[in-house]
């Protein structure tokens, strides 16, 4: 039979109330055996997530020893679901132990795993299914990445004769035996990660949109929303910004060919997304797909004349970058110009004085200028490569919006234009160019 796996975020676990409505949707299809969770999300604006009580409690351990002030506020949030739901499970035992264990392993990976862990035990409970503990069958490699072969064949042992089996999202066991988590929003990577193990027919995933819209929600009214998407197009989006969907879920599915679909849990009848293979991908006509945006990026400018024919020149400025272990996101070039740009977060600790002394010292260049704040937007779709005068289009409307292009980089595939502008244009300017091709 046809399994399928479904994710549920942060806010389909925030109360016994929504907790309820997924149940609901897991029970109305039989081939939903296989549930991943994220912990509980936001209720309410301005709300904190379990994840970031966590965090505190870390912080807390790290300052005092004891982290009870800040586990009291994960612990009420559990007791109350537990007690909305009315569940046949002693959750004050289980929290006692989850506190003894997060002072015993003072880890911060550790403590975050635990939002997962503690709504997972509860889902499961709630479902009737087996809970299956991520530390036992999701393992990362000496490298801190995934051992997928491990992992798959860990997972599809794990659920051999079960009916339903509930995961925890996010984390993992690293090669010294500890609790190891993804970078924020990994509960996504975990679904994919379940969905390939059991060759599921499709991956769910269940968030607060109905599927992924042409641009973020809270930038622009009701943008447009998009039917089908396909994997290198969502990997763009996700990438720069478009966190419906953590950007490192694409991985695990897309070798097995399993479709991704986002779901709204709050609207189960809307259509949602899918996310599919080119081969299987129709375009919706438009020009642009989507439009994504992300801050803090910094920019190093070199220019030189002759640059271009001077051999090596270009892996030298990146040598100097690989020496200071920054990853390099973009290099846009002209004839005697480049750029490097990466992300803000890599420039501190004197490493980008470091960067621009050993530029200056092995390339010679005649001038080089840095630029800080710079937010990087990607227009991105399929139909971009087969349209005309796309670009003029985009330039157009940053102009009419009065929004200066610091950086322009057009990949060679075609499938997106990457712009630089000032952090605090980043929204004008997805604004700008989404009215430019949706309006
Ligand atoms: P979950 O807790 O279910 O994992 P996330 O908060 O990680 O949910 O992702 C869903 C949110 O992503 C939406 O509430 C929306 O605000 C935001 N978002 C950003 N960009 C987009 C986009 N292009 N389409 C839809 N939602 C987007
Ligand atoms: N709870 C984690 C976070 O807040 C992981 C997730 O929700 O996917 O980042
Ligand atoms: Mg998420």
């Amino acid at each position: 039979m046809a399994v399928k796996v479904c994710k549920f975020g942060g806010t389909s676990m925030a109360d016994g109330n929504v907790m309820n409505a997924v149940k609901k949707i897991i029970l109305s299809d039989e081939s939903r055996k296989y549930v991943v969770v994220s912990a509980p999300g936001k209720r309410f604006s301005g709300d904190i997530k379990v994840t970031d009580l966590l965090y505190s409690c870390y912080d807390e351990l790290k300052r005092t020893g004891s982290c009870d002030a800040a586990f009291a506020k994960v612990r009420t949030r559990f007791e109350s679901i537990v007690k909305e739901l009315n569940l046949p499970m002693d959750i004050t035992s289980i929290l006692n132990e989850t506190q003894r264990r997060l002072v015993e392993e003072k880890s911060e990976d550790f403590a975050a795993s635990r939002g997962e862990y503690l709504s997972a035990r509860v889902m499961a409970v709630l479902l009737g299914a087996t809970f299956i503990d991520c530390e036992d069958v999701v393992f990362f490699n000496e490298e801190g990445q995934l051992d997928g072969e491990k992992t798959y064949k860990a997972i599809s042992k794990a659920v051999e004769g079960l009916d339903m089996a509930v995961f925890p999202g996010f984390y993992g066991k690293a090669a010294n035996g500890r609790v190891k988590t993804f970078s924020r929003g990994g509960s996504d990577i975990t679904g994919a990660i379940v969905a390939r193990a059991v060759n599921a027919s499709v991956y769910e995933n269940w968030t607060d949109v109905s599927g992924f819209l042409a641009c973020d929600p809270r930038i622009v009214d009701n943008p447009r929303h998009i039917k089908n998407l396909s994997y290198k197009e969502l990997f763009e989006l996700s990438y720069m910004g478009a966190n419906v969907l953590h950007s490192d879920s694409i991985f695990p599915v897309r070798k097995a060919n399993i479709p991704i679909l986002i779901k709204n849990t709050f609207r189960p009848e809307d259509e949602g997304t899918s996310i599919i293979p080119i081969s299987q991908y129709k375009p919706e006509g438009n020009i642009v797909t989507g439009i994504a945006g992300k801050k803090n990026f910094t920019v190093i400018l070199i220019e030189k004349t002759h640059m271009n024919s001077e051999i090596g020149f270009v892996r030298k400025v990146l040598s100097v970058l690989e020496r200071e272990n920054i990853p390099v996101e973009h290099i846009p070039s002209g004839i005697d110009t480049m750029s490097v740009v990466f992300d803000s977060k890599y420039a501190k600790d004197y490493k980008l004085e470091r960067v621009i002394d050993g530029i200056k010292n092995d390339v010679e260049p005649d001038i080089i200028r840095v630029m800080e704040n710079v937010a990087l937007i990607a227009t991105v779709g399929h139909g971009m490569s087969s349209s005309i005068g796309t670009s003029a289009r985009l330039f157009k409307a940053m102009a009419q919006a009065n929004i200066n292009a610091k950086l322009i980089d057009q990949g060679s595939s075609e499938l997106s234009i990457t712009v630089g502008v000032r952090n605090e244009d980043c929204e004008k300017c997805i604004s700008a160019i989404y009215h430019e091709f949706f309006s």
